[in-house]
């Protein structure tokens, strides 16, 4: 006993490294005093010296022995977390795999994913995390089972408190045999008698006592709960399928199309797992916008799941990370992509609903992590299965399913069985020769929507520039008008009457005259939302139209998609946003304005979004009943992907463009990385960019190396910028091109420091 007892002692931890919020690559090596041993454990939240004068709250990431080199360490102040710990062992394998797969601060990663009040900067700032107490009452502790009908008659000269002691024992089932009774709120209480005061002077008289219960601040769901529909035929047997691919894979993928049903399918397999005690995480691309979704799952699941996501308070996410760690947590979160660092205990499933969206990509600041890819690392980690689902997978997940990394199952007819709508492809390029255009719509479009309003039905239109229109432009000698600080053109936006920078949303005056000739024959150029919903409602007089974009602030969203719903208007017209898994019963028609400008844009990745996009808006359209209309506006009609959209054949569109993919040696044939410098001064910048290729192509290989280059928007905010183009073979480990570009970096570490250049690092750019 007692030489075991020494060589625990031995054994103690001395040293800890420690996760701090601080932008630097690096974990922070603290000495552990004595009187802490017997409590640090990784995980566990500390407070540390940092700095001159500065204090600040880490995490511990491991416990050691071997002391830093040429360096003395400060002792840790305290441990914030008695018992327990904050983070679960996976989940500080999590953040250090975000860390080092996607090159950045291990900080970085801990303040994006961490609600503020888990981790305050200060002890200040500790008020933190405190749960919230509702005040309930019982039978006072001095009055036993055998006394209360003494009390009872004790009270006979106050008739109000004895009224309201009978009304107490009744509401709460007191049973005088055993003394247990149900806990009564006081609230409830009050509501429930006649006299407020005779219940607070039974309070202070020692006959009822006060106490305090933790209660939950989440918001509690109190509508009703429904039964799950019925699965169809197609649908039983994906859902078969699903199980059948986790026997031999991880990972699986759902391609189902738009309104096949997928939501249901997802419902019985979260059904299935909370039935074997097991937890389930439902990623959702954006949440403000798919609040039907949301309610849906409510209706089942009610108060069994929560709702994570960074627009929450930082209090409800401190309170819903608590919960997940105590012995009652959730069994299902829906969630944003800031849900994957909440602790699961016991997660059995993952689901990425829409997964080849975009939105799962953080692009600024870092962590530029995709939730998508931590969602797989995370569910494996925890032994989980994941299942992606989309209409229009992803090329990098629909290629793994063909390569048989991940499973496959497809759903190929709608719910109702309804046909996909017919899409109509109209030439804009020969409307305007023949004069037919009125604005930004073709005659045929006017005659859709005209249509749909005469039969009642609704009409989504998509068109994806925000603003009134997108460039002032002088007629006469050609100036446009740009913003001072980006090298980007600006957009009017007619209700504020501004010209708009959309890159660092500074506002300028309209201009009369162009300040190059001083002609005042300046013109609005293009369309964006606003124009459009000016020029239909001209056009269309019945039309009740309103606008989706980013222009909107988000607390109208619920608004605008309910008044749409109930049918108070009749057109909505908007950007992406509309894009992402709206289901309205009445929208039998579907309008893209212009499909162009979206194929056009320089990137590989260009067809890929746009068929994506497209596609999604378009399975909008007759989600019911009747087969849905859409109206495909292009100057390109012959292109092989309107062609194909029309079609609906997103596998030949992949398999087209996989040929290119393969020849340029693009993902999903390799990993980008992007490397990104800025600074002030344009030559210092282009000068450390033109040395890093040079590094990274002879340690790479030239062919893996691609810049430096000029973005198209070259300056931003006052900084010039350089990116350097990284395609890494897939055999290559990450943790091994980590090293490779380190070991670059550091030979330019003091041309940086010099010329304050700055880097970032964007893996699996989308
Ligand atoms: P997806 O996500 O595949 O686009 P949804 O899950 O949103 O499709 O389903 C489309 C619509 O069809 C929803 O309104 C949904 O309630 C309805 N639906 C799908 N399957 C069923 C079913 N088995 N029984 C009743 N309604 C269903
Ligand atoms: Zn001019
Ligand atoms: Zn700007």
């Amino acid at each position: 006993m007692g030489s075991f007892f020494v060589l625990l002692l031995l054994n103690m931890s001395r040293y800890a490294d420690i996760v701090l919020p601080v932008p630097l690559n690096q974990y922070f090596t603290y000495s552990v005093p004595p009187e802490l041993e017997l409590i640090i454990a990784p995980g566990k939240r500390v407070y540390v010296p940092f700095g001159k004068g500065r204090k600040l709250t880490g995490i511990v990431m491991k416990l050691h022995n071997i002391p830093p080199v040429g360096v003395q360490t400060k002792d840790i102040i305290s441990v914030t977390d008695m018992d327990g710990t904050t983070l679960l062992p996976y989940q500080l394998e999590l953040m250090e795999w975000i860390s080092t797969y996607y090159l950045c601060a291990p900080g970085d990663v801990m303040k994006a994913l961490l609600p503020g009040t888990l981790r305050p900067e200060s002890k200040n700032e500790q008020k933190a995390y405190k749960p919230k107490t509702d005040p309930f009452v019982k039978l006072h502790h001095s009055i036993s089972s055998e006394s209360i009908d003494e009390t009872i008659s004790g009270l006979k000269r106050a008739k109000k408190q004895q009224e309201v002691l009978k009304k107490y024992l009744e509401i709460s089932e007191f049973n005088t045999a055993d003394g247990s009774f149900k806990a009564i709120s006081k609230r409830y209480l009050q509501g429930k008698v006649e006299s407020v005061s005779a219940l607070q002077a039974l309070i202070q008289n020692n006959i009822l006592e006060q106490y305090d219960v933790e209660t939950e601040r989440l918001i509690s769901y109190t509508g009703s709960i429904v039964e799950a529909n019925t699965l169809t035929e197609s649908q039983e047997r994906a859902f078969a399928e699903i199980k059948e691919s986790f026997k031999k894979h991880n990972i699986s993928l759902l391609y189902g199309v738009t309104s096949s049903g997928k939501t249901e399918i997802y419902i019985r397999l979260i059904q299935e797992q909370i039935k074997m005690g097991r937890q389930v995480l439902y990623l959702l691309p954006e949440i403000a916008l798919t609040t039907q979704i949301m309610h849906r799952l409510q209706q089942i699941f009610g108060n069994e799941m929560a709702i994570y996501h960074s627009n929450c308070s930082d209090i409800i996410r401190a309170e819903i990370w608590q919960k997940q760690l105590g012995n009652r947590p959730f069994s299902l979160i829906l969630g944003t992509r800031s849900a994957i660092m909440l602790p699961f205990r016991n997660l059995g499933l993952v689901i990425v609903d829409e997964e080849h969206e975009t939105s799962y990509k953080q692009e600024d600041p870092a962590p530029r992590y995709n939730a998508r890819n931590v969602s797989i690392m995370m569910g494996i980690k925890c032994g989980a299965k994941i299942l992606l689902g989309s209409a229009t997978p992803s090329f990098e997940s629909y290629a793994n399913a063909l390569w048989e990394k991940y499973g496959l199952v497809t759903l190929e007819e709608r719910y109702t069985k309804v046909g996909l709508p017919d899409v109509t492809i109209v030439d804009i390029a020969e409307m305007r020769r023949k004069k037919y255009m009125k604005g930004a719509f073709t005659p045929q479009l006017i005659n859709a929507v005209n249509e749909a309003i005469e039969r009642d039905e609704q009409v989504i239109l998509f068109h994806n520039r925000r603003g009134y229109s997108s460039v002032v432009e002088c007629d006469d000698c050609g100036w446009v008008q740009k913003c001072t600080h980006c090298d980007v053109s600006l957009t009017y936006h007619k209700n504020v009457n501004m010209a708009v920078c959309h890159y660092c949303g500074k506002r300028y005056p309209i201009v009369k005259n162009c300040p190059e000739c001083g002609s005042n024959t300046l013109n609005q150029r293009g369309y964006g939302t606003e124009r459009i919903a000016e020029h239909l409602q001209e056009l269309v007089p019945e039309a009740r139209i309103a606008i989706m974009d980013s222009d909107i602030q988000r607390s109208r969203y619920q608004d605008i998609i309910q008044n749409f719903q109930d049918g108070k208007t009749n057109v909505l017209i908007g950007t992406q946003m509309i894009s992402k898994g709206f289901d309205f019963d009445n929208v039998s028609t579907v309008g893209i304005l212009q499909a162009d400008a979206l194929m056009n844009f320089p990137d590989f990745r260009a067809l890929e979004h746009t068929y994506q996009l497209i596609s999604q808006v378009v399975g909008r359209a007759g989600r019911r009943n009747i087969r849905g209309k859409v109206i495909l506006q292009t100057r390109q009609p012959d292109n092989q992907l309107i062609q194909m959209l029309s079609r609906h054949n997103y596998r030949a569109f992949f398999n087209e463009q996989m040929n290119d993919r393969l020849a340029f040696v693009y993902p999903p044939y390799s990993r980008l990385t992007i490397l990104t410098l800025k600074g002030r001064s344009a030559k210092d910048v282009e000068q450390i960019a033109y040395r890093l290729c040079q590094l990274l192509s002879g340690l790479f290989g030239e062919e893996r190396v691609l810049g430096p280059d000029a973005p198209m928007i070259s300056r931003i905010q006052n900084q010039h910028i350089r990116n350097i183009v990284l395609k890494v073979d897939h055999k290559t480990s990450y943790l091994k091109s980590r090293q490779i570009i380190d070991c670059a970096i550091q030979q330019v570490k003091e041309l940086l420091v010099q010329s304050g250049v700055t880097y970032y690092f964007d893996v699996d750019p989308l």
